[in-house]
């Protein structure tokens, strides 16, 4: 068994000996039916190649596993001839036997860096480019329990409720006045001359994934994506600022150059705390969230949205309609 070294700050840690690059295959063994598994190294293998070369002892019966193998005397069922290496019926067992082995990344099998488990490739979450089979370092099991102490809080519940957040105040910004406008994406990348407006990188229009366009004053405080609250930034930087509040991310130079360009209000974005939108639609958006097909859906959300207004303080913005059917 591997050895295992120091725990880490999740309490569960790599175990050194293990090579995830490794690659594995297993086979039933034909003689005794246990179940073996041979380290590969780290190249994938041809079927047809491995059928011509591979000689597999099984550790436990001694039985070789090779296209020259007769198959088991045991296997009474089988007409002795059909049995033998020499046979047409045999050397298709064995050509199959080792091409099943090895046909595709999802046929090999992998150690996982935590447990130690040898396990089939289907027990590992993708991951492009790493290693040659492109799966994670931890089994499906592992990774889930490493998640699971990353994030002790964070219940079903928990996040049910922050998704029904992060979704409400969306809708509100998206149906707040002043977006009624189609962001000119050309119209941004000229007036902030094609470069980050915090790091001064030039962005290539056309490599959308270099670049995002910053909600300055962020959705959080339902604020809509108009061409005033619109920034051009590269992705890295975009990244750092997220859902922070405008004053918090940029410097009040910077604001200053922000309001010019973008015409906001730079009263607005200097505001060393945030202050949420007031011109918004909280009926448009309480009837677009209630305006599910299932009922047991339908109870979730009015509860849902019914906390949001509470935490929001936005009771007096519901129609008396509205009032009634969340229970004010
Ligand atoms: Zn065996
Ligand atoms: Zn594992």
């Amino acid at each position: 068994m591997a050895r295992r070294i120091s725990i880490n700050r999740t309490g569960i840690s790599r175990l050194q000996d293990v090579k995830s690059n490794d690659i594995w295959v297993s086979y039933t063994c034909v003689n005794c039916g246990r179940i073996n598994q041979i380290n590969l190294g780290q190249e994938l293998l041809n079927g047809k190649m491995l059928s011509e070369t591979a000689e597999w002892e099984c550790p436990h019966c001694g039985y070789i596993h090779a296209i020259t193998s007769d198959l088991p005397d045991t296997w009474e069922n089988w007409d002795e001839e059909l049995r033998s290496a020499d046979s047409l019926a045999c050397y298709r067992f064995w050509t199959n036997f080792f091409n099943i082995a090895v046909e595709n990344k999802e046929a090999y099998w992998k150690q996982c860096k935590t447990c130690g488990r040898i396990l089939p490739a289907s027990h590992f979450s993708f991951h492009a480019k790493w290693s040659r089979l492109e799966k994670q370092l931890e089994c499906r099991c592992c990774k889930a329990s490493i998640n699971a102490v990353g994030n002790p809080k964070r219940t079903t519940e928990q996040h049910r409720e922050a998704t029904a957040k992060r979704r409400l105040g969306d809708l509100l910004a998206k149906l707040a006045d002043g977006v009624d406008e189609k962001l000119d994406i050309d119209d941004i990348f000229e007036r902030f001359d094609s470069k980050c407006f915090k790091t001064g990188i030039p962005l290539d229009k056309a490599d959308t994934s270099s670049w995002h366009i910053d909600h300055i004053l962020p959705s959080k405080y339902f604020y809509p994506l108009t061409k005033e609250n619109a920034c051009l930034l590269s992705k890295s930087a975009n990244e750092n600022k997220k859902a922070r509040w405008a004053s918090d991310f940029y410097s009040p130079q910077e604001l200053v150059r922000l309001s010019e360009i973008t015409g906001a209000n730079l009263a607005l974005l200097s505001s060393p705390v945030p202050i949420y939108n007031t011109n918004i639609d909280v009926n448009a958006a309480v009837e677009k969230y209630l305006n599910v097909r299932n009922n047991t859906d339908l109870a979730k959300r009015i509860s849902e949205v019914k906390r949001f207004i509470e935490d929001n303080d936005l009771i007096d913005k519901l129609s008396d309609g509205n009032k009634s059917r969340l229970g004010f």
